[in-house]
């Protein structure tokens, strides 16, 4: 029985995927960071056993119900914790990308503004005072009726419709119509109205382009179908409907996610005319506040919004001084160059998880524990400090702080640190050291002890010559004005700059067209896939291969099993109960729903006849369940198969289940993955290869690792362009791009560009003085 005032948390026993049997004792009340090589099982401590028991036990006291469907979700795998607060993470999972929140509203600020604006704004004179709600376009009070809130209107336009108009109408030139019975249905009613369907559309008469695709009208005829040699169809009454019609109809009235996705394609978005984008009502944007409508203030960097003036009446000047100081732990997080209107699907999820954490301040809560994963991501290093302050100040409030990180910077600042180790997955999933960070340094099986405590700068190395230029510009985008910038061509670049400098608005520029580029390949950090059904092996092509070996073995020879048997996509060797996808959700009621695995196969997504299919005594499902590196020996003799396993564990990532879905990936894996299987591809020709912070969610080791094979693409002709924040990385580049000086309106220049160590000395430059300090 622990005593009721022992100051730690005590986990023993921790079996969640790598672990093996971890006991480790961490402070309560400190900033405990998790160290260790991507894949060691840091995220399975610190989220997957630490936070999701205190989740587990939080569910259980609120909803006593809750309790089978836990036990069927299944709570964590640890023998005991104890000293456990209640947890709330913090982690980098982008919005959904329609939704509608905002910065405003992810930091609860446009409710402090619509406050404001309802009990001390500027009223026209005789109207009457409006509630809160009324500056919310998400409400009915408040929605432009124009546009119902959305700010923008839908429209179609030839161009949009039909994109290629070398086509004839039998040819498929209005792209925009439905597929199969339906477009040919249509087509046949054009026929049937006198159009010539075999005709280039660009041929046709402008009266006649323009009913066939914006008409209102409606009209039935009766159809004579073309009679195929095979198939005699009747004649039947058949219904027009405009293309624009189509279009819009679908997109407002289908239920399939898929047909609306293909219809958004075919329409143009404009602002709205009636709120001109601010998605409000006139009589909320006839109120002001300073002269201003509150559009005008969401629409404001954050900095400058802080800068309102706390005067007038006494509502007013405590309505400010709030806001403002709502605005400081935002501001002092390097997002100060953000509005509030600022849509969160535009935001990294970096910069999403510090707003978050800057909100966290204010929450006013204490004695629970933050389990944050990697919030250094995206920051710069003139940054780390305002982060650590941030930390230390959720700490001071009386909570607990478990911290995922690799820079080391912040693991410097932490009052204690959990190593875990030494390897990934199977190598890994022992607490190497728990502790005070300075006595880390005796611990000779620690990855991380060489990087934290030998700072002795990399030998120095010798800078490439380009082989000539790209110029990108002048650009005027975001922050950006007037912009020329030079990037070298066949040698390794980073660019470099705050949060909000403009780095990504500047490398979106390059494009596949410029002269010199013959292929650009972008590798970012979006999710492979948005479905549990997508996977490394179905994205990199592996599972193909995968299915062709099980498909060649005798037993599936015997059975008649093809390739497509042994996919979890289609009907046949599947489990139909949870359409392959091995788990079945599970709705709560008022809680988010959950997945919990499928009752018939239990997660492995096959029926039974599929799974006796076996190749050197696995079936496909077992395969699904190997490891990158375990599945490079199983393949060894498939050459195929060997090739792309190799290059996944070139990239660090031998850790990865085949079939681990797409959605629990984290970003810096799923770039890893594309990394790789562009590694894998043969390549013709030069191409420049451009990645978003590919450290990411890497381990210096793994940095180093990673860093070798982008150098090597660099050797072999290419050109490399890294968005980057980390020096050890900026150092190495042969070319710098320096963008600031700050974020938002105040940044957008280039203020230094030249090899490293040039850039190391720039004046005026916030990344000189870190960077000089990894110089050789
Ligand atoms: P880290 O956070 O140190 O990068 P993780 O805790 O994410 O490492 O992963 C540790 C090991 O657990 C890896 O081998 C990984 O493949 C495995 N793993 C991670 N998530 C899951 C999961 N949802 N199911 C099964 N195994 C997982
Ligand atoms: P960095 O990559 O250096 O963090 P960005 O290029 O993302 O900087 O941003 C530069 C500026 O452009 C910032 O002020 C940012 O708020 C703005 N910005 C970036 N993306 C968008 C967007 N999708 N919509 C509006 N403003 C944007
Ligand atoms: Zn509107
Ligand atoms: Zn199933």
């Amino acid at each position: 029985m622990q005593h009721p005032h022992d100051p730690y948390v005590r986990v023993r026993g921790a079996r969640e995927h790598n672990l093996r049997g971890v006991d480790v004792d961490i402070p309560r009340d400190a900033l405990a960071v998790f160290t260790g090589v991507s894949g060691s099982g840091k995220s399975s401590l610190a989220f997957g056993t630490v936070y999701a028991e205190a989740q587990r036990r939080y569910f259980e006291s609120v909803a006593p119900y809750a309790r089978r469907l836990i036990h069927q979700v299944g709570a964590p795998k640890v023998g005991e914790i104890t000293g456990l607060p209640p947890a709330v993470s913090l982690q980098q999972r982008r919005s959904a990308p329609t939704s509608r929140s905002s910065v405003g509203t992810v930091t609860n600020l446009s409710n402090s503004l619509r406050m404001l604006f309802s009990r001390a704004g500027d009223y026209p004179p005789g109207a009457e005072r409006l509630d809160s709600d009324a500056f919310s376009p998400n409400t009915a009070a408040g929605a432009c009726p124009e546009c119902h809130g959305l700010g923008h209107v839908h429209g179609t336009t030839e161009e949009s419709l039909v994109p290629d108009p070398s086509l004839s109408i039998r040819e498929g030139a209005i792209a925009a119509w439905p597929g199969a019975w339906q477009g040919k249905n249509l087509r046949d009613i054009l026929g049937t109205l006198g159009y010539d369907v075999d005709r280039p559309w660009r041929e046709l008469p402008a009266g006649q382009r323009e009913w066939i695709l914006f008409t209102d009208e409606q009209p039935v005829v009766t159809v004579h179908p073309v009679r195929d040699a095979d198939r005699i169809q009747r004649p039947y009454q058949g219904t027009y409907m405009s293309a624009r019609r189509y279009v819009l109809k679908t997109f407002s009235d289908t239920k399939s996610p898929t047909l609306r996705a293909k219809a958004e394609r075919f329409l143009t978005s404009a602002p709205c005319p009636a709120c001109g984008g601010s998605r409000l009502r006139p009589e909320a944007l006839a109120v002001t506040f300073g002269g201003r409508t509150i559009a005008e203030l969401a629409a404001l960097p954050l900095t400058d919004l802080a800068g309102l003036p706390e005067d007038g009446t006494e509502a007013a000047r405590v309505l400010v001084a709030d806001l403002r100081s709502r605005i400081a732990p935002v501001v002092e997080l390097g997002l100060g160059y953000l509005s509030l209107d600022r849509s969160t699907p535009t935001l990294s999820a970096g910069e999403l998880q510090r707003l978050r954490l800057a909100t966290q301040l204010r929450s006013g809560l204490f004695g629970v524990v933050y389990v944050l994963d990697e919030p250094s991501a995206g920051l710069h290093p003139a940054d780390t400090e305002a982060l650590l302050t941030v930390l230390e100040r959720l700490k001071a409030a009386g909570n607990s702080v478990f911290v995922v990180e690799h820079h080391l910077e912040v693991v410097r600042g932490a009052d204690w640190l959990v190593d875990v180790g030494p390897g990934a997955g199977e190598h890994g999933g022992r607490v190497l050291y728990s502790g005070p960070v300075a006595e880390l340094a005796s611990v000779a099986e620690s990855a991380t002890a060489v990087y934290l405590f030998d700072e002795s700068p990399g030998p120095a190395r010798e800078i490439r010559e380009p082989r000539g230029w790209l110029t990108v510009g002048p650009v005027s985008r975001h922050n950006l004005r007037a912009v020329t910038a030079g990037f070298p061509l066949g040698v390794f670049t980073a660019v470099t700059g705050v949060s909000g400098s403009g780095k990504s608005t500047l490398v979106g520029e390059l494009t596949a067209e410029l002269e010199g580029v013959e292929r650009l390949v972008r590798v970012d950090q979006r999710p492979i896939g948005r479905t549990p059904r997508s996977n490394l092996a179905t994205y990199t092509g592996l599972f193909d291969v995968v299915r062709k070996v099980f498909a060649g073995t005798p037993e599936a020879r015997a059975r008649g099993y093809g390739v497509g048997r042994f996919s979890f996509n289609v009907a046949g060797g599947r489990c139909e109960t949870c359409q392959g996808e091995g788990f079945v959700s599970v709705e709560l009621l008022f809680l988010p729903s959950t997945y919990a695995p499928c009752p018939d196969c239990a997660g492995a997504r096959y029926n039974p006849e599929t799974l006796q299919v076996t190749y050197r005594g696995r079936n496909i499902a077992d395969v699904l369940d190997l490891t990158v590196e375990a599945a490079g020996e199983f393949f060894a003799d498939t050459p195929a198969a060997a090739r792309s396993l190799g290059t996944l564990l070139d990239v660090g990532l031998g850790y990865l289940r085949l079939g681990q879905p797409a959605t629990e990936l984290s970003g810096g894996e799923a770039q890893r993955i594309k990394l790789a299987s562009e590694l894998q591809r043969g390549r013709r020709g030069h191409t420049l290869y451009l990645l978003d912070e590919p450290t990411t969610g890497l381990h210096p080791a793994d940095v180093e690792v990673l860093m070798d094979r982008l150098h090597g693409l660099v050797d072999a002709g290419h050109t490399v362009v890294v968005v980057e924040h980390d020096m050890t990385v900026v150092a190495g580049a042969d070319w710098v791009i320096d963008l600031g000086p700050g974020g938002g309106d105040r940044g957008g220049r280039i203020v230094a560009a030249g090899p490293p160590e040039r850039v190391a000395r720039a004046e005026g430059s916030a990344t000189a003085p870190y960077l000089a300090r990894v110089m050789p």
